[in-house]
């Protein structure tokens, strides 16, 4: 196959952004683009499943000076957010002039959120650039709002009950904002860092969001801001779990938490549409009242459980005994692991529901498996997952904390939740709405599908930037 078009990809060192920047590289690779995928040495050293590596995608780590990953809790994070620019710019300037003379020079740059200095280095080499955003296009709107005419209806408001209504989006209320807009956001640098981003899209011509999710799952959001153009291409899931094009490709090929694959053998031992699965994704770490809370709730439910609590890789497993009082009623009635192939576990048939944090790989990853929600968010853009998952997609429930007691979720309130999604007539609903999606989802994935489409005119269109820069630059 020939490539002659060549982009370099750029993500942040989170599992969040590598699991869907990986499977975008894999559907650039089945348009005919080469890709080079540059990469932390953490994020590199993560990659579990590099025999799948497809033909036409390389590989470029470079040192962020964070080899060992980031640790949330004890790095400060501005620090690592400048090293990581300063470093990430010199090296993809250094990718981009070392190819300029070889067979297959870099012809875009396609970069995740708060990364806005990719878009600078492409600025600078004349190539086209396009934002890869990793959260739904309606949390992309609500930024754009906040910076764009609505930011005193969005954060300062008397009544955090009233609903918020923006153009083209449903009405949303406090509760359902993107963690950064509340008073208590200790992280600055989000803002900012959208701030730049906005007006770095703001300087393009004819700028480019491509956005991980699909036409049918959010039309309004998609066309919301007519100023930008938002083109959905997901959602990006490995091909088995979805449109089966290519059954080998079930992994993302990135692991930043390495566990065994007993589950798998526990849960074929379980009843069809029984289990329920909790997980809180790669980054959020609960307190331990919240977690005894959980343990309570799935314990007082008797229903099987499958519970991911990340752990340290150097921690050993008697460790859990300081998170958890029950552990041992807990390892009867479930089961607990360090880490686990989320999508593999959400495909299988005894799958009854799934406890979330709502990241937004993680709410895609249960629409396309057709497996209803317990909503449980908790910061970033997962409340306004949270939203769209109870009320516009209906294949699931959020969870009420109280707000009396530092926000907790009470054992029975999960108890509650979890009687809604796994019985009765609730329950039937959840799992035809989620049904429905998964069918929709398959079908934009698919050839000829919707984003299918959405991608091959996507790289067409830069590929004609790429011209206008090079007629530019030649006069
Ligand atoms: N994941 C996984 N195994 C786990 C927990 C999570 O493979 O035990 C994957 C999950 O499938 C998803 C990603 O990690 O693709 C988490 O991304 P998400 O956006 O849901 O949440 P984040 O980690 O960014 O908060």
């Amino acid at each position: 196959m020939e490539h002659h078009r060549h982009f370099l990809l750029v993500t942040f060192p989170a599992q969040g952004q590598i699991n869907p920047s990986l499977q975008f590289a894999k559907r650039l690779i089945s348009t005919g683009v080469r890709v080079t995928f540059a990469n932390t040495v953490s994020a590199q050293r993560r990659m579990s499943n590099t025999s799948s590596v497809p033909h036409g995608l390389t590989f470029a780590p470079f040192s962020d000076g964070y080899d060992d990953g980031l640790k949330p809790n004890v790095d400060n994070i501005e620090h690592f957010m400048s090293e990581f620019q300063r470093r990430g710019s010199e090296t993809l300037t250094d990718l981009v002039l070392d190819q300029s003379n070889k067979a297959s020079p870099i012809t875009c740059i396609v970069y995740t959120p708060l990364l806005t200095w990719a878009a600078d280095v492409a600025r600078k080499l004349h190539l086209p650039s396009a934002l890869l955003f990793i959260q739904p296009a309606t949390v992309f709107d609500v930024y754009y709002y906040y910076f764009n005419g609505y930011s005193d209806l969005i954060a300062n408001r008397s009544d955090p009950s009233s609903s918020i209504d923006l153009p083209g989006l449903l009405p949303l209320t406090c509760r359902d904002l993107p963690s950064f807009f509340l008073p208590s956001n200790t992280y600055a640098f989000a803002l900012k860092g959208f701030k730049e981003q906005l007006e770095a899209l703001e300087k393009e011509t004819k700028p480019q969001v491509l956005v991980n999710t699909f036409d049918a799952l959010e039309p309004q959001g998609l066309k919301a801001v007519q100023k930008l153009n938002l083109v959905a291409i997901g959602p990006l899931i490995p091909s088995a779990y979805l449109d089966g094009k290519d059954p080998s490709d079930k992994s993302f090929g990135a692991d930043l938490f390495k566990g065994s694959k007993d589950y798998i053998e526990w849960l074929n031992s379980k009843p069809n549409s029984s289990v329920v699965y909790v997980s809180f994704g790669s980054i959020a770490e609960l307190p331990k009242r919240q977690m005894e809370a959980i343990a309570n709730g799935l314990l007082q439910s008797r229903r099987p459980f499958l519970w991911v609590i990340r752990r340290p890789e150097n921690e050993a497993e008697s460790e859990e005994n300081k998170i958890l009082d029950r552990l041992e009623e807990l390892n009867e009635e479930g089961l607990i692991v360090p880490w686990c192939s989320q999508v593999e576990v959400l495909s299988h048939a005894s799958m009854g529901c799934f406890v979330t944090h709502c990241g937004w790989n993680s709410t895609l990853e249960s629409l396309v498996t057709g497996v209803p929600v317990v909503a449980f968010p908790q910061w970033t853009d997962q409340p306004t997952n949270a939203k769209l998952i109870q009320d516009v997609w209906k294949t699931g429930i959020r969870v009420r904390a109280n707000e009396e007691d530092e926000g907790i979720v009470e054992s029975e309130e999960l108890v509650r939740c979890l009687e809604m999604v796994m019985e009765g007539e609730s329950a039937e609903e959840m799992r035809k709405n989620a049904k429905h999606w998964k069918d929709l989802a398959t079908e934009a994935a698919k050839d000829g599908g919707s984003s299918d489409k959405n991608l091959r005119a996507f790289v067409d269109e830069m590929e004609r930037e790429r011209e206008c820069y090079r007629i530019v630059c030649n006069e």
